[in-house]
């Protein structure tokens, strides 16, 4: 019987040439070193090409789903690991296959080029045991199993198995963004993109209490929490927003609050970014699905500031964007009925088509900016962390 004792990681290897390489598998490892980092009798290994953990009696099956999650894996094998000799890599092979049904395919990889045989005699010594032995028959355009073997000098690793990973770059390679985050479906899931692109995201959430409720407000940290998982944890900073939206409301006809209230948000989040070193910002808008989000409205919007404006989502269809948050579990959280703020204070007649002078002049009808310092000033931060719930921890 094969006993799997070391997992093999595959990762992109186009995209990572040179020092830019170096940065990626650093940060790589230390990632999945995070993600597994209540099991501590693995042994890591790092090579130009591969990570191994040697699994040393660690729940292997939780391993292999913690690794599912971690951006920068392209795939990974549970393998195991034999000395580099040609008797012994047959047999072992042979006793992997008695595990496996149907056809199947040899594929070896000799990184050691001092091995004796090269790749293909080793195929051909493996795949005549197997026929020779068993009943199973080759089928090299569509196997029902593989059988990988990849040969070095300090040992062989053989698998039948490639798991796909998570794919994209680890996350914060490529720096930091500030990721808007409502309660509703399409914000974490844009934040789930965000992290899957190497970026680090931190959040930030406009509450109205007393207007939204104490459970819409959980509801945001419980929803930081399950993305937590791509990056460890994430700051979610808390902007307390209901005398700037009172204010709104009080000085701009009801078409144009929505507009306003998204120009206040863009400032707000703007001036913590800065603060917080996040050299963009993010939001779930995705064209079209609402009166603020045409494109004059991205356009009105976006107007008052110059930090660029990711929007993972524009182009995607409603549907589109529920089944990655199915697939994130975001979703059944997402649906909970509790009202954000801009469901609260929500207009019967938002303007479609906002204009840049028009949103300009109803700003000079109050100080807003007093309110925005305000907002910025009584901020409050909390940290998530996938593994414990939201904790209250102040900054
Ligand atoms: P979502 O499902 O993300 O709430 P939505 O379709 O409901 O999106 P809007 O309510 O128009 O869209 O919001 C558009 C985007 O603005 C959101 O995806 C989010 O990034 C941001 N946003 C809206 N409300 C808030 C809020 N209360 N706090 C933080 N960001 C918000
Ligand atoms: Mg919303």
């Amino acid at each position: 019987m094969v006993k799997y004792d070391t997992v093999l990681i595959r990762y992109g290897e186009l995209s990572t040439k040179g020092k830019n390489r170096k940065t990626f598998v650093q940060k790589l490892l230390s990632n999945i070193k995070h993600t597994l980092k209540d099991m501590p009798n693995l042994e890591y290994r790092l090579t130009y090409e591969r990570i191994y953990i040697k699994i040393n009696g660690e729940d292997v099956d939780l391993l292999t789903e913690r690794l599912k999650d971690v951006f920068g894996i392209s795939s990974f094998s549970l393998t195991q690991k034999v000395e580099s000799n040609i008797d012994t890599i047959v047999e072992t092979c042979y006793q992997a296959s008695l595990n496996e049904k149907g056809t199947f395919k040899v594929k070896a990889r000799r990184n050691d080029k001092t091995f004796p045989f090269i790749s293909d005699e080793i195929n051909r010594k493996v795949a005549s045991k197997i026929l020779k032995e068993t009943d199973h028959k080759v089928d090299v355009h569509d196997p029902d199993f593989m059988i990988y073997i990849e040969v070095f000098s300090d040992g062989t690793y053989i698998t039948c198995n490639k798991i796909q990973g998570a794919k994209g770059y680890p996350t914060g390679i490529n720096g930091k963004c500030l990721a808007l985050l409502s309660g509703g479906i399409d914000s974490p899931v844009a934040g789930y993109l965000m992290m899957k692109r190497g970026i680090e995201i931190e959040c930030i959430h406009y509450a109205s209490p007393p207007y939204t409720s104490n459970m819409a407000r959980q509801k945001v940290l419980d929803l930081a929490s399950i993305i937590s998982k791509y990056q460890g944890r994430i700051k979610v900073h808390i902007i307390n927003f209901t005398d700037l939206q009172k204010a709104i409301y009080d000085n701009c006809p009801e078409s144009y609050a929505i507009t306003i209230m998204r120009r206040m948000m863009l400032r707000i989040a703007d001036i913590v970014a800065n603060k917080r070193d996040c050299i963009a910002i993010s939001t779930g808008e995705s064209l079209g699905q609402v009166a603020s989000q045409t494109l004059e409205s991205m356009r009105c919007i976006n107007e008052v500031i110059n930090i660029p404006v990711i929007r993972p989502l524009v182009t995607y269809d409603k549907e589109e964007i529920i089944d990655l948050a199915k697939k994130i579990k975001t979703f059944e959280t997402s649906i909970l009925p509790y009202e954000d703020c801009c469901t609260i204070f929500d207009p019967k007649n938002p303007v479609t088509k906002p204009t840049i002078r028009k949103a300009q002049e109803l700003e000079t009808h109050f100080d807003y900016q007093k309110y925005i310092d305000e907002c910025v000033d009584t901020m409050e931060t909390i940290i998530v962390d996938c593994s414990s719930k939201a904790n209250e921890d102040f900054l």
